[in-house]
């Protein structure tokens, strides 16, 4: 396969043992955080801009296994990104009330306005993933989520929404590692669940959920970044992203020097009312 992060081209079959965890696209550690540092700053200018020209939404979906990398990927994007305009949407195991509704119901009231930009943290995909996992709802319904899935994303992107959709890939050594250090670290033992730890017990059942998702969900395709380096995986979230903007630039320019141009018109007639 091509050069990571892997993209999933629509309709592409999936076999995730194939997609190398610890991929680095032959960076050297150093080189990549310096490069990774320019591309956050270009990052942070292109969410300026969209933000100003009001005309695009922008959504990040990070999927991933226990211990992937979702929260490290969002405190290193929130190095760049401006508070101002930015949200994130964790989805947890879902309360009372949002399990009594369709399951896109409390995705929906998340997503971002233009201008705006959120990143999920786990997504409506976990219906398909935990959920078809754990039989939570019978395979008649999950089954259907697949479309509904797609539907939804479509309508996203028809109201000029931006889709990232991101899988963090590591391995099930690197994970074991990381749960490790969960009970070794304090500060991170507030993350410790035995949850994660049976959840692990269901590695491949996940890998199969996951291979069905991003096959049957690519319209908008899926990348899939090796997450056992995260100083990789911050890179190639960052370009990534930046890539993804980078043709929106010119656009948003168009609109702000119009925006410009209408404001400055309406100063010089309140100008020329003056005395
Ligand atoms: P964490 O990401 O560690 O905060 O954990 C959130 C937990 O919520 C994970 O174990 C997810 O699998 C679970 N979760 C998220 N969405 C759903 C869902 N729709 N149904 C069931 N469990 C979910
Ligand atoms: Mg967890």
């Amino acid at each position: 396969m091509a050069k990571p992060p892997y993209k999933i081209e629509p309709g592409e079959r999936v076999n995730l043992e194939d997609l190398d965890t610890g991929a680095d696209g032959g960076w050297e550690r150093d080189a990549a955080e310096a490069r990774t540092l320019e591309l956050g700053k270009e990052l942070g200018e292109l969410q300026e801009l969209l933000y100003a020209a009001g005309q695009h939404a922008l959504l990040l979906v990070l999927q991933g296994r226990d211990t992937a990398g979702k929260d490290g990927t969002i405190r290193h994007l929130l190095l760049h990104l401006n508070a101002q305009g930015t949200s994130i949407a964790p989805f947890k195991v879902p309360t009372p009330k949002e399990i009594a509704h369709d399951f896109l119901w409390r995705v929906h009231q998340v997503t971002p306005g233009r201008g705006e930009t959120t990143i999920f943290n786990r997504s409506h995909y976990e219906d398909v993933l935990v959920v078809r996992v754990h039989s939570l709802v019978p395979e008649d319904v999950w089954k259907l989520r697949y479309e509904a899935i797609n539907n939804f994303e479509r309508l996203l992107v028809q109201s000029n929404t931006i889709v990232v959709k991101v899988m963090l890939h590591i391995s099930k050594d690197e994970q074991e590692q990381r749960l490790l250090e969960r009970e070794q670290e304090t500060e991170k033992a507030w993350k410790l669940s035995v949850g994660d730890w049976k959840e692990r017990e269901h590695w491949d059942a996940y890998t199969k959920a996951y291979e069905a998702a991003l096959e049957r969900c690519s319209e908008i395709p899926w990348h899939v970044v090796p997450a056992d380096k995260k100083w990789f995986r911050n890179l190639a979230v960052t370009e990534l992203l930046v890539e993804t903007l980078r043709p929106y630039r010119d656009g948003w320019m168009e609109k702000l020097a119009k925006l410009g141009e209408t404001a400055k018109a309406e100063l010089a007639e309140y100008r020329a009312t003056q005395p």
